[in-house]
């Protein structure tokens, strides 16, 4: 019977444990939580491994996604997305994203996204994870069954619905899904079309379009660079630069920068703040995604509020549902695959008492630090999980607690030689990378 965290060191235990999601997050969990001794079984609504890396030409029924009722798909990615960190940077620590001698692979640093997805597919067959999972299964309700103190799990495979029970339940089904719309004044009368970057695919329908986006991310950037060679004209609205200057941009003889939108009018005028204004045809969204968990009823003791899923210690475990709730893949503006790796080996050590939490009320008071310490910062509520420079820290003090070799500082190097890349060669930043001591690094650290 699972026990509460913050006691005497207990014996090595075995757990019945869900993963829900077989995107990067997932299988690295099944890989943790079975590398531990735990039973696992891993619930995959989609055909095969590799989540948001499973490229669909399918788009959802409301371009916008603001429709509930609207047919959804899980990926966001469009047919030209590369990779935007080196393809080293990326791997697992122990399954090296290398090249591969193989025509049908992409050797590139900074590859397409195919290639992430036979990366992911590769590292699960490798370690038996395929076996796992329950393809085209998804988890329509988790709930907490009080007087057996487990999990029940309520699936749906086509029509058959099945309710299970497990110790514990780790959720991985990624935050990449659910679009987030910005509130743009005059939206009700103008009468142009209007998308998220979620369904995005193609530059093909935007022929000579005037075309506005909003969000000055990495999507938005790859998105506008895509759809110049196709548009009339394309604009983005941006609430800050970051490696651009607002104005023409010097590549292209029609694409703009400018900042943020003020309003738009019935006319189809689109306004910026800074008093110019373009008639357009469509405005794409490029304001990225919600955290939404469906099928989670925590009774509130797990809520996402401004986009802060909370309360969590250290951004995995709920204080009061611990070590039983978890979530891998929460923080952003990371590293993903590594940081997933080390979550993953906590939980699972966490899991079998090998390793001790604190007290509930010592990860709650843990918590509130934490969020005191972002507001003294001035850091809103929505960035609550945005870790940047704050990786190599939170990395570094899961591998301490989980007894593993601490964070290579090759891979934030590279992390940082992209930014720097970035402003030296804006539109060919992934194929003039300049710092290939690092790439021979990474590979003396794997060996
Ligand atoms: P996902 O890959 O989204 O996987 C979640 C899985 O859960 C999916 O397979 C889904 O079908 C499943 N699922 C969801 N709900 C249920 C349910 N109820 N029942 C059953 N199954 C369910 N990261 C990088 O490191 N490098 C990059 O270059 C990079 N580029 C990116 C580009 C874009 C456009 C986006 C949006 C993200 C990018 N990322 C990048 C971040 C990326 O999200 C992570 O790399 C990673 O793939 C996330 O993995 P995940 O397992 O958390 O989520």
């Amino acid at each position: 019977m699972p026990q509460s965290p913050g006691h005497a060191p207990q014996p090595i235990v075995s757990r019945h444990v869900a993963v829900i999601g077989a995107g990067a997050a997932g299988i690295v969990t099944a890989r943790e939580l079975r590398r531990e001794g735990h039973s696992v079984v891993v619930f995959e609504r989609g055909d095969q491994v590799g989540g948001l890396w499973v490229y669909t030409p399918n788009v959802e029924s409301d371009p916008i996604g603001l429709d509930p009722t609207r047919t959804t798909v899980h990926s966001s990615l469009y047919r030209s997305l590369r990779t935007n960190l080196p393809r080293d940077s990326m791997g697992f620590s122990d399954y090296p994203f290398v090249a591969k001698d193989d025509p049908d692979r992409d050797p590139r640093l900074f590859p397409g996204h195919r290639e992430v997805m036979m990366y992911l597919q590769d590292f699960a067959r490798e370690f038996g994870i395929d076996e796992l999972v329950r393809f085209e299964t998804e988890v329509v309700r988790v709930g907490f069954v009080e007087e057996e103190e487990k999990w029940k799990i309520k699936s749906k495979q086509r029509h058959k619905e099945t309710d299970e029970i497990f110790d514990a339940v780790v959720v991985c089904n990624g935050h990449y899904t659910q679009p987030l719309v910005s509130h743009v004044p005059g939206i009700n009368k103008w009468p142009g079309k209007q998308m998220h970057s979620h369904n995005y695919r193609d530059p093909k329908p935007f022929q000579d379009q005037v075309v506005v986006l909003i969000g000055n991310s990495s999507s938005a950037f790859d998105i506008s660079r895509d759809l110049a060679g196709v548009a009339k004209e394309v604009h983005i609205a941006a609430r800050t630069v970051k490696y651009e200057t607002f104005g023409k941009q010097p590549a292209y003889d029609n694409l703009w920068l400018h900042p943020m939108i003020k309003n738009v009018c019935e006319d189809g005028s689109v306004h910026f703040q800074d008093g110019s204004f373009v008639i357009a045809n469509i405005i794409i969204h490029c304001t990225g995604y919600k955290y939404h968990f469906p099928f989670l009823e925590t009774n509130g003791f797990v809520i996402v509020d401004d986009n802060r899923v909370g309360p969590l210690y250290k951004h995995i475990f709920p204080p009061a549902l611990a070590p039983w709730l978890s979530f891998v893949g929460i923080p952003f503006q990371v590293i993903t695959f590594p940081m997933f790796e080390l979550q993953s080996k906590w939980i699972a050590g966490v899991l079998s008492n090998r390793i001790t939490l604190p007290s509930q009320e010592e990860m709650m008071e843990d918590v509130k630090a934490f969020y005191s310490s972002l507001e003294a910062s001035g850091t809103p509520k929505r960035a609550t999980h945005a870790l940047d420079d704050k990786q190599v820290k939170y990395n570094n003090w899961l591998a301490g607690q989980c007894g593993c070799p601490a964070y290579g500082d090759w891979r934030m190097e590279m992390y940082y030689a992209t930014v720097k890349g970035r402003l030296a060669h804006l539109e060919s930043y992934r194929d003039e990378w300049e710092t290939q001591h690092l790439v021979l690094q990474a590979y003396e650290d794997f060996i």
